[in-house]
């Protein structure tokens, strides 16, 4: 059975690196590798499910599409990923994920993840995913861009009513899990 990645977070630590501009949340074990899930496929870090469609979560042993995406959509891809504790907040993410480095070339970090509506599906994607159409040349797909064009933003209440179904769905996952463990 799929879970989220709960086991991997330990709230309240906090670490500093050279480089950082700020202190960051320190998880138990080591850096959280970046899982790979196939883009269009029902499970990511965050959510799994019918509703689920998984878009960016590269990894270098898997070959991925190149090529260009339309500006417009790179630019509110970002306004999106810069709102990702909104997206999780509103998505019941809670605090699941991690802390993720880039495995192409180790420059680059993020930690959140956020989600974009289209009809019954959820596009879920990780911040990180700005990081790899900037600098690795990847393209999403085609309905992951058309969504990201036609959603909502994640701080708006339009959003927030469009993915409240979705609040639900995995509210219920975790209340399973808390109770099972
Ligand atoms: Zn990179």
């Amino acid at each position: 059975m799929w879970r989220p990645g709960l086991k991997m977070w330990r709230p309240g630590l906090k670490m500093w690196r050279p480089g950082w501009k700020t202190w960051r949340p320190a998880f138990a074990s080591k850096w959280v590798t970046m899982s790979f899930f196939p883009d269009m496929g029902c499970k990511s870090l965050v959510a799994a499910g019918d509703h689920v469609r998984a878009v960016g979560w590269l990894h270098p042993e898997h070959p991925y599409t190149k090529g260009d995406v339309p500006a417009n959509f790179l630019a509110r891809l970002k306004e999106f990923a810069a709102r990702s504790g909104d997206s999780a907040e509103a998505l019941y993410f809670g605090a699941f994920g991690g802390f993720h480095t880039c495995e192409f070339c180790g420059q680059a970090h993020g930690i959140g993840n956020f989600g974009v509506p289209s009809g019954a599906l959820l596009f879920v994607a990780p911040e990180m995913i700005v990081h790899y159409i900037e600098e690795h040349a990847y393209r999403p797909p085609a309905e992951f861009i058309e969504a990201i064009l036609r959603s909502p933003l994640p701080n708006t209440e339009e959003y927030q009513l469009i993915t409240e179904p979705f609040w639900h769905m995995h509210r219920k996952v975790v209340k399973r899990m808390t109770q099972e463990s």
